[in-house]
Formats: structure tokens, C-alpha cells, sequence
């Protein structure tokens, strides 16, 4: 997998802006996200990595509405999506996230054409677009016609990613879309995703376990936790050491790094250099 250089023109406006968000849960006992501001540039493909609890779900889920902050704002476009009405915000962004899974009574294709026949697709198009999307997701054809409980975890995940960008909406928010997928799948996918993602000029917002796959797919990495970000620069600042003095975000960028240098080592030496 390999990024693109961030595709925004230079001194363009934001395109996502996350301006000083806050959110907590339990009357105020449980603060999710704190004072987080974050400009994201149409085009780009922006990584979110962090332990768990560090807020990453929440800040997500604040775009197209699904949480609403306590304070501060979220403008697409320039404009508060607090604006939008939630359901045709959320038709305009794609979206996968956990515990937000597939229809269990349609069939994939049905399931991948949500939102085409609620913008009045026809059936034709439709049809088309949604070979196109299992072709995509590396499923067969006659998937089309299973239903979700035929399918395994890692495959249902992938017909979620294809109903997420079937109508090729301008942001797609994920949530580890490729968490439970094998190492070989996973990396084929992400390479599709950020090709089709460069090729329709979506925007991506990515929630990753994996710093390395965060690394060879992002334009932008923000790392968070506590409810706040601790660092967001490129992967290569990121990966050279820079961009932060903290000593989280100094680990964890460690960890590709070391992980490299000790695959290279087995490459070309007799055995595996211990780090
Ligand atoms: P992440 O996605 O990074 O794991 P989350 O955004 O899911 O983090 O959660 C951040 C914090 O907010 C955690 O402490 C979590 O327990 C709490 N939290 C998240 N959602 C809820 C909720 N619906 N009710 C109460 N607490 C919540
Ligand atoms: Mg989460």
C-alpha cells in the first residue's frame, strides 16, 4: 500500500472542520472527547489511532451526527452540521462503524444499494454499481444473492465497506473497517480503498488499530488519547521521530519502524535481528 502526497490545493479551506469538541457521557462523569479541533482537507485520508477509550469512535461519530458535542462545532463545507438534518447528512456520508452492521434480512446486494435506491437509482444502474462494489471488495458475483448470516465475519465487513462507498459519497468515516480481516485481504483491501478513495476524491476519516497500516495508507495520522490529540502530522514526520515530544506517540511510531528494520534484517541476514 502506498499514500498519495495530500491531494488539497494549497491555502484551500478546510474541508471538515472539528472546531474545539467536547463530549462526555454520564452527565458529565465520563469525558469522551476534550476541546479536540481538527482540520481536514478535501482529498485526504486522515488515520485515527489511540488506545481504547481514547475518544476516537466519539469524535468520528460527531461528523455526520450520530453524537451530538456538549460544546464546539463540526462545519463541512463551512457549514454546522448541526444545520443538517441527521438522516440526510447521514445518507450523504459513508459510513462504517461497529455495532452498525448489515441489514440481516437483505440480501448483499440489497445491503450494498441502500442508499442507491433512496437517491432513486434505477434498477440497471444499480445493478451495475453493485457488481462493480463486490468486484471491489474482492467477493464473487453470486454473493449478491446471500444473505448476511452466509457470510463470514471478514466478509460481511467487506460488503460494509462496499455499502459505505457505493454511492461514492464525498466523506466516508470508518470505523477499523478492516479490524477482523486476514492479514492478505486486509492489505489488498486498503489498497483498493485508497484507490477508489484518490479516484473519486472522497475524504476519509479512518479509526486503526494498526499503526502500520495507518502509516502506509494515511496522508495524516492524529493520535488521541484521554479525549484529546497528542500528535497529527504526516506518517513521515510521525515515523522520523518528529511531530511530537511525547513519549506515547514516540512508542507507538516506534513500533513500524523497529518491525521493519527487523524484517529487512531477516531478508538479508541468517536470522532475525532481536530488537
Ligand atoms: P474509542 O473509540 O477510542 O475506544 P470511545 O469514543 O468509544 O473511544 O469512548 C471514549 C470514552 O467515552 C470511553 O471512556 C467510553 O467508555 C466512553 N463512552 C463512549 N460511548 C459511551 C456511551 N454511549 N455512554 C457512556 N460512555 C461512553
Ligand atoms: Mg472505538
Amino acid at each position: 500500500m502506498t499514500a498519495s502526497p495530500i491531494s488539497n490545493p494549497s491555502n484551500s479551506a478546510p474541508y471538515i472542520e472539528i472546531d474545539a469538541v467536547s463530549k462526555s457521557y454520564d452527565g458529565g462523569r465520563s469525558v469522551a472527547v476534550s476541546n479536540v479541533s481538527l482540520d481536514v482537507q478535501q482529498g485526504s485520508l486522515v488515520a485515527l489511532v489511540g488506545g481504547s477509550g481514547s475518544g476516537k469512535t466519539t469524535l468520528l461519530k460527531t461528523i455526520n451526527r450520530l453524537v451530538d458535542p456538549d460544546v464546539g462545532e463540526v462545519r463541512i463545507d463551512g457549514v454546522p452540521v448541526s444545520e443538517a438534518e441527521p438522516p440526510m447528512l447521514r445518507r450523504s456520508i459513508g459510513y462504517v462503524f461497529q455495532g452498525i452492521g448489515l441489514f440481516p434480512h437483505m440480501r448483499v446486494a440489497d445491503n450494498i444499494a441502500v442508499t442507491l435506491k433512496l437517491r432513486g437509482w434505477q434498477a440497471s444502474e444499480i445493478e451495475a454499481r453493485v457488481a462493480e462494489m463486490l468486484d471491489m471488495v474482492d467477493l464473487p458475483q453470486d454473493y449478491a444473492s446471500r444473505f448476511p448470516h452466509m457470510l463470514s465475519g471478514g466478509q460481511r465487513q467487506r460488503v460494509g465497506v462496499a455499502r459505505a462507498i457505493a454511492a461514492r459519497p464525498r466523506i466516508v468515516l470508518m470505523d477499523e473497517p478492516l479490524g477482523a480481516l486476514d492479514p492478505v485481504t486486509r492489505d489488498s483491501l486498503g489498497s483498493s480503498y485508497r484507490e477508489l478513495h484518490d479516484r473519486f476524491g472522497m475524504t476519509t476519516l479512518m479509526v486503526t488499530h494498526d499503526i502500520q497500516e495507518a502509516a502506509l495508507m494515511a496522508d495524516r495520522i492524529v493520535v488521541m488519547k484521554n479525549g484529546r490529540v497528542l500528535a497529527d502530522d504526516t506518517p513521515h514526520t510521525l515515523m522520523m521521530g518528529s511531530g511530537s515530544d511525547d513519549p506515547d506517540v514516540t512508542a507507538l511510531m516506534e513500533v513500524p519502524r523497529r518491525q521493519a528494520e527487523r524484517i529487512a534484517a531477516l531478508a538479508t541476514q541468517n536470522g532475525p535481528a532481536r530488537a
